[in-house]
Parts: C-alpha cells; structure tokens; sequence
C-alpha cells in the first residue's frame, strides 16, 4: 500500500489487516515518482514486488489531503520555507493540472479534492512505467488499485 503520511488515516485499521499482511510505503500525498528517478518509496516499490512478491498494490489517497491543498497555496513572507515539501510535491503537478480542468468543466467540483482523485490516477499511472510492475500485470501477476 502507498498512502499518505497524514496522521488520519490507518490501512491496517481501515482494511482491518493483522500484522504482516500489509507492507506499506507511506509519503506526503501518496505519490508515486518516476521510475527514472531514486527515492524510498521507489526502493520500497521495488522490494514489494521483487522480493515480496505482493499480488497487489494499493495506492490509497484521502480527502482533506494537506499536500494536495498545498499545491494551491501562495507562500507568506513569515512562513517558514518549504524547500523539499515543495520540491517533492512537484510530483503532484500532473494532477493538479488535470484538476484544473476538470474543475473548469464543472466548477461545482471542488478542486482540492480532484487534485486528490486525479493524484491517485497518476500515482497508478507511473506504477505502470515500472517495468517489472508491466511484466507482471502482462501476466495477470499483480493489480494495481486506487
Ligand atoms: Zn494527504
């Protein structure tokens, strides 16, 4: 599972898992990086399926998601600088951008809560540029959910 570090949520309650049924990776926003580029969860992906051989990846995102709300927010002069929150968070642009889009066609939607959805939707997508994610669901080996 690959959820957010938000102290909200809990899978192993909300999926009412035991220990050691769930290996999970958690990040704020619940972002999945490019596969071209080194990060924790990106090794954590790696070891899931590799070496743990999990049937299954969940990426599990949330309403109210600060990281998702942050992507709209314009820096103060007093607020203290958020240089690698920002950066990482980089990796939710996709979203917001399809976001924006969505909300244009219907503004009665609320935009932080798409970016949420549309994140969620990335996240899965660059999980299908992970090659050995592709081989695997070629042969029906793992599923991906949102
Ligand atoms: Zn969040």
């Amino acid at each position: 599972m690959i959820t957010c570090s938000d102290s909200r949520i809990n899978p192993a309650l909300l999926l009412n898992a035991q220990p050691g049924e769930l290996f999970i990776t958690r990040n704020i926003g619940n972002v999945v990086p490019s596969y071209l580029i080194e990060g924790s969860t990106q090794a954590a992906i790696e070891y899931a399926v590799n070496v743990l051989n999990i049937p299954k990846i969940i990426v599990l995102g949330h309403s109210n998601c600060g990281a998702c709300a942050h992507m709209y927010h314009e820096p103060k002069e007093d607020e203290p600088i958020l240089s690698h929150v920002d950066e990482w968070l980089k990796n939710i642009v996709p979203a917001k951008s399809a976001a924006m889009l969505e909300e244009h066609q219907d503004s009665s939607k609320n935009i932080f809560e798409l970016t949420a959805k549309h994140n969620v939707v990335v996240s899965l997508q660059r999980l299908m540029e992970y090659p050995y994610i592709q081989e695997r669901l070629v042969k029906n080996k793992i599923s991906l959910e949102g």
